[in-house]
Formats: C-alpha cells, sequence, structure tokens
C-alpha cells in the first residue's frame, strides 16, 4: 500500500532546466531572473509592484519596517496562523496582539478585531488563511478609518480571488509565501507586493542592505558607478536560481489551483455524509485556491482529532492537524491574550487532508472511504461510492 502524502509540490523537467540554464549563465544571486520573476508576478496577482525576498517571513517583517512599526507598538494578529505571523511582529519588538477568527474562513474580521484595540494598536496582519481569502473592503474600511496599516499575510493565497480580483491587488503590503508547502514554489522564497511605488522603491533598497543600487545595475552600468546605504536594511533576497523556478512554476498556477479545485469539490461532496462535519470552502465573496483542505470534526464525532490522524497513518495517509494556534506555544507561554474559543476549537478539532496537484482521484478515494469509516453514522458507505453517484 502506497503512502499518501499530505502534499507534494509540482515540478517536472522545466524546471530543472530553468535552474540548469542559469547555473550556466553564471549569474544565480538577485539578478534579471529575479527582475523577471518580479514582473510577471506583479502581472498576475494584478499590483503595481512586486518584491521578491528570501521568504514570506521576511517580506511580512519587511512590511512591518515598510510601515514605520516599531517598538512598543501593538500590532493584531490571529494566533490560528503558522508562527511567524506572529514572530515577525516580535522580530520588529512590537507586541502581537492575538485575536478570534470566524469560525467557517479561519480568518479575523473587524468584529474580532474590534475588542482588541487600544491606544497603542499600530497595525493588523491579516492571513488568508489555508487560501480562503479574507473579507477585504470590510477590513480595509475598517483600518482605514482607525489609521491602521493593514499587512495582508498572503503564504497561502496565491491565486484565490475577492470579488473577482486576484489576492495581493488593491494591497498596500501582501506577502506570498513559495515554501514548498504553498502551491507555486522556489524551494524557499516570498513575494511582497504593494500598490505603492515608493513602498516598493523603499522595499527594494532594504531588501538588499540599503543600498541605493542593486548590483544588477552596477553590472549594467558603462560608467563607474558607486552605491550608497541609505538606511540600515537586511539581506531579504531571493536569488536568480529561486526565480528561474518560479517563472516556470508560475506557469502552472492556473493548472494547479483548477485541479485543486476538481478534488476539493469531490471531497466536500462524499464527505458530506458525515454529518455536522464543516469542510473548508469558498466564502460568498470569493474563491479559495484550496492550499489546505481542512475540515473541522463535529461535536459528535466519536474520536479526537489525533486518534483521527493515527487512524489515517495507520492506513497509510499522511494527514496533519489543523492550523496551529501561537498562544498555545512554549515560545509564547506567559503572553496575555483575550479568550479565543474558536482559534482553540478550531485547531483542537481540525485537520488537513492530502490535497496535491498528483493526487490521484482513487487514492483520494481511500482517504475519503478511511475517515467515512470512522463515523457510526456514515459506515454504510461501501468503497466503490464514488462511482455509484447518481444511481438510485
Ligand atoms: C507558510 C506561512 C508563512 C511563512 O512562509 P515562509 O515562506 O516559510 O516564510 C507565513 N504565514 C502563513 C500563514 C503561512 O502559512
Amino acid at each position: 500500500m502506497n503512502r499518501i502524502p499530505v502534499m507534494i509540490p509540482w515540478m517536472a523537467e522545466a524546471e530543472a532546466e530553468a535552474v540548469a540554464d542559469t547555473v550556466r549563465s553564471g549569474w544565480v544571486a538577485q539578478g534579471p531572473r529575479v527582475a523577471a520573476f518580479e514582473t510577471a508576478f506583479a502581472a498576475r496577482v494584478k499590483t503595481q509592484a512586486a518584491v521578491a525576498v528570501s521568504n514570506c517571513t521576511t517580506g511580512l517583517h519587511l512590511a512591518l519596517v515598510l510601515a514605520g512599526i516599531e517598538a512598543g507598538d501593538e500590532v493584531i494578529v490571529p494566533s490560528l496562523s503558522f508562527i511567524a505571523t506572529a514572530n515577525v511582529v516580535r522580530h520588529q519588538r512590537a507586541v502581537p496582539v492575538f485575536v478570534d477568527v470566524e469560525l467557517s474562513t479561519q480568518n479575523l474580521t473587524p468584529a474580532t478585531i474590534e475588542p482588541a484595540l487600544t491606544s497603542r494598536t499600530r497595525a493588523v496582519i491579516a492571513v488568508h488563511q489555508g487560501g480562503i481569502p479574507l473579507d477585504l473592503d470590510p477590513l480595509r474600511a475598517f483600518c482605514a478609518e482607525r489609521n491602521l496599516v493593514l499587512i495582508e499575510d498572503a503564504a497561502c493565497a496565491v491565486g484565490s480571488t475577492y470579488q473577482g480580483r486576484p489576492i495581493g491587488s488593491g494591497a498596500t503590503y501582501a506577502a506570498f509565501s513559495f515554501h514548498p508547502r504553498k502551491l507555486l514554489t522556489t524551494g524557499e522564497g516570498g513575494m511582497l507586493v504593494t500598490d505603492d511605488l515608493d513602498v516598493a522603491a523603499r522595499g527594494r533598497r532594504l531588501r538588499e542592505h540599503g543600498m541605493d543600487l542593486s548590483a544588477a545595475a552596477r553590472h549594467a552600468s558603462t560608467t563607474v558607478a558607486l552605491e550608497s546605504y541609505t538606511e540600515v536594511g537586511f539581506n531579504y533576497r531571493m536569488t536568480d536560481l529561486q526565480a528561474a523556478l518560479g517563472l516556470v512554476q508560475l506557469g502552472r498556477l492556473e493548472a494547479m489551483i483548477a485541479r485543486r479545485r476538481e478534488l476539493a469539490a469531490r471531497y466536500q461532496e462524499a464527505l458530506s455524509a458525515l454529518p455536522g462535519l464543516v469542510t473548508a470552502t469558498d466564502p460568498v465573496y470569493g474563491t479559495t485556491n484550496f492550499q489546505s483542505f481542512w475540515v473541522l470534526l463535529p461535536d459528535s464525532f466519536p474520536l479526537s482529532r489525533d486518534d483521527v490522524l493515527q487512524h489515517l497513518l495507520d492506513h497509510g495517509i499522511s494527514a496533519r492537524r489543523g492550523i496551529m494556534a501561537a498562544h498555545r506555544e512554549p515560545a509564547y507561554a506567559g503572553h496575555p491574550h483575550r479568550p479565543l474559543p474558536v482559534t482553540e476549537r478550531l485547531t483542537d478539532r481540525s485537520l488537513i487532508l492530502p490535497l496535491f496537484h498528483q493526487l490521484t482521484t482513487s487514492d483520494q478515494d481511500r482517504v475519503i472511504d478511511t475517515l467515512l469509516g470512522l463515523s457510526p453514522v456514515s459506515a454504510r458507505r461501501t468503497p466503490a461510492a464514488s462511482t455509484t453517484r447518481g444511481n438510485p
């Protein structure tokens, strides 16, 4: 019995060739391929500018620096997120303030933010969790009215849409991840996108040690060009090796999303046999790329989340716990926070099922049948049930 992984990236010969070509070109650090990847990415997510960075975490940190967030400022974040969302606030010596999320999207909303506002609140890092888009219009209006900086953690959300527009569009700060656990991968990598060209220009300097002239620009110059360092920056650069990979990956995005949405619809239909099970789904205002397909076990479910994960593993299926809650981790022990009931319910009772481009429907049926077999109510489903759709 083959082991079904929770996720594998979709890469092929074209990616290998693109990286090999880059090696042969002799230019492997940030250079022409990074510039080309930025242009292509900005066009795809319909934003004015894209600044490639070493990963999404550095992209989020850069956004905080660009937004002028300083030591002691309060930044609202969901606890229910990969821990980097909260950590970047600490990197800036600012204070992460955890707020709860709305259950069906796992995203924060104005209603969950409001009770946590203080006179020191300066920014909100809102996450398009697992690819499900935030309800951006009300959130942007809420932040604008209160003079709060809105930073979108779009790590998982490449190709997701809000009111027909791609995530990233219309943002002053939105950061994407190209870690292999997301849709597009460059091994490690990230992209900060913005509609503000001044933000982009300063972002390009800050990711490169605060240098006012990039290495590529100096290389291209026909006269002696001396750089200067305008402020203290970082080395948050992406390499041309990564960008070469990213350019090929970007060409696969539509196919990746289409396949994921097809597989997600199969999960949704089959798992509707489990009474009370909540699954990841499109919100009314947009579409998800299904970076993660999560299910929330009903209270009546006879097994714990961990027992379900173990049962799946015993049947050769790798699933994962749902989104983590940062406030539960030792790194945040003693960090004060408001009650987070929805966050705790989601993190305790949800799990992420295998979903990736190459997942076959027969392997997916194995996941479905194994899961349905655990429920007393749905145990009547036969292994062939997925092919008997439409039969009386
Ligand atoms: C993956 C992820 C990150 C971190 O991305 P990296 O590219 O690995 O730094 C941040 N936020 C969220 C919500 C993520 O899922």
